[in-house]
């Protein structure tokens, strides 16, 4: 699977934009789904542009939470893109535009290999990506606790990556048996997290390529 981070607070590659939020697309067995939009949709679409990503090749979008850094490009993306499936948590607002709304209560399989955590306590849900080596666990602000969301995608299998925001989480040894761990956008210590874990942990930032096998 492949994992292109298309929005965040840093970038990793020039000629991309830096700004408060998070999204990624998640490549896998064939299927295209983009991970949040984060907050400004003529950022999301410059970034898209500049990946040489085609709006109208995205078929779904998965939105973690309702916050206005992860779902504030959905208007813009469907504006371009009105052909979308989205999958969001169930007491978030639907999104009238959109050609379907799949509104997640409990762990759902979204396809083969590709899973929610369903929605979890703190109103978000997590993707969950089965590999060969492992799960990937895709994760927007953490707010239901990194170990919460740990727990919820082991049901599926044990996780060997996880990706994302993971706000002011401190409990370093849940990601002591990881293979990657890739910290951005809210997570507040970064900087320990690297240097706890300097063999598995990467940055993130806008532009990054991260190919899980
Ligand atoms: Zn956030
Ligand atoms: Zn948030």
């Amino acid at each position: 699977m492949k994992i292109t981070i298309v929005y965040d607070n840093v970038t990793w590659q020039p000629g991309l934009e830096a700004a408060w939020g998070f999204a990624c697309l998640v490549e896998a067995d064939g299927r295209r789904l983009l991970f949040d939009t984060g907050g400004r949709g003529e950022v999301l679409l410059k970034n898209l542009e500049a990946l040489n990503l085609e709006p109208a090749s995205i078929p779904e979008i998965f939105i973690s939470h309702s916050h206005w850094d992860h779902l504030g490009g959905l208007a813009d993306l469907m504006r371009v893109n009105r052909n979308i499936r989205v999958y969001l948590p169930g007491s978030c607002p639907r999104p009238t535009e959109a050609r379907e709304v799949i509104s997640v209560q409990g762990p759902l399989e979204i396809a083969a290999n590709m899973f929610s955590t369903g929605e979890l306590p703190g109103a978000e849900q997590s993707l969950v990506v089965k590999t060969e080596n492992g799960l990937t666990v895709i994760c927007g602000c953490s707010h239901p606790g990194v170990g919460t969301i740990l727990a919820a995608a082991s049901r599926f299998g044990p996780v060997a990556a996880l990706v994302g925001g993971l706000h002011g989480f401190q409990e370093y040894e849940l990601l002591a048996g990881l293979k990657l761990i890739c910290p951005c956008h809210c997570t507040q210590h970064q900087a320990e997290i690297k240097v706890r874990f300097p063999k598995t942990a990467i940055s993130g930032g806008a532009g990054r390529v991260i190919e899980i096998g």
